[in-house]
């Protein structure tokens, strides 16, 4: 994949592995797409026990969605990681 910017509206929807997620129904779910002063505590706490995890990470990064919790991840997390599979690759 180029590292062309990707629009919103050019990524699919989640696959079936969303259907086991833990934040599926989630009473809250701005958790995960806090304010910048808000905390991602708790979200972080629902992404560690979750199921789905490592392919929540996936999409997230593959698509390069920039905003919100994904894969237990932040997105500066998430950067860091993009950054360190480009030096690797
Ligand atoms: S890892 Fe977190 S954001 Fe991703 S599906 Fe699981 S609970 Fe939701």
């Amino acid at each position: 994949m180029s590292q062309d910017r990707i629009l919103p509206d050019e990524v699919p929807p989640p696959g079936e592995w969303a259907a086991s997620a833990a934040c599926l129904g989630a009473a809250d779910p701005d958790l995960w797409f806090p304010d910048p002063d808000e905390t991602l505590a708790a979200a972080m706490a629902v992404c560690e026990e979750c199921p789905v995890r490592p392919d929540c990470l996936g999409y997230a990064l593959h698509w390069r969605i920039e905003h919100g919790v994904w894969g237990g991840h932040s997105e500066v997390e998430r950067r860091r990681i993009r950054r360190r599979r480009l030096v690797v690759v």
